[in-house]
């Protein structure tokens, strides 16, 4: 598996940052260090700010559950295929998408569920 060290290397420092990314959104949510006393506009700022932030946090999570999936298919020999076709993924849109799981047919049918 010579072949994706370096891949799996961009894989687990992308994964790095994601999780210190993440840390830094649930510290944000959990309001760490911002008092708990505010006025009412404040208020609703801050309940946006949350929605935004689980958003993100939701987000940064898909995306190291993807990352983690990548990195499993180059331990076990299936990275670089699609999931969906058995196809290989071309190697412009690995680089483009390093966690890509399907190939570019595939993800352009797949539509957002499936
Ligand atoms: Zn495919």
């Amino acid at each position: 598996m010579k072949e994706y060290d370096e891949v799996k290397r961009t894989l687990v420092a992308m994964l790095e940052e994601l999780n210190l990314r993440l840390d830094r959104i649930t510290n944000n949510v959990r309001h760490a260090d911002t008092p708990i006393e505010k006025d009412f506009e404040e208020q609703a700022t801050q309940n946006a700010n949350d929605e935004v932030m689980d958003y993100l946090g939701n987000s940064a999570r898909t995306e190291i559950d993807l990352i983690k999936q990548a990195v499993a298919r180059i331990d076990n020999g299936r990275y670089g295929i699609c999931e969906v076709c058995d196809e290989p993924i071309s190697k412009e849109r690995l680089a483009a998408l390093p966690y890509s799981n399907s190939c570019i047919k595939c993800a352009s049918q797949a539509g957002p569920k499936r």
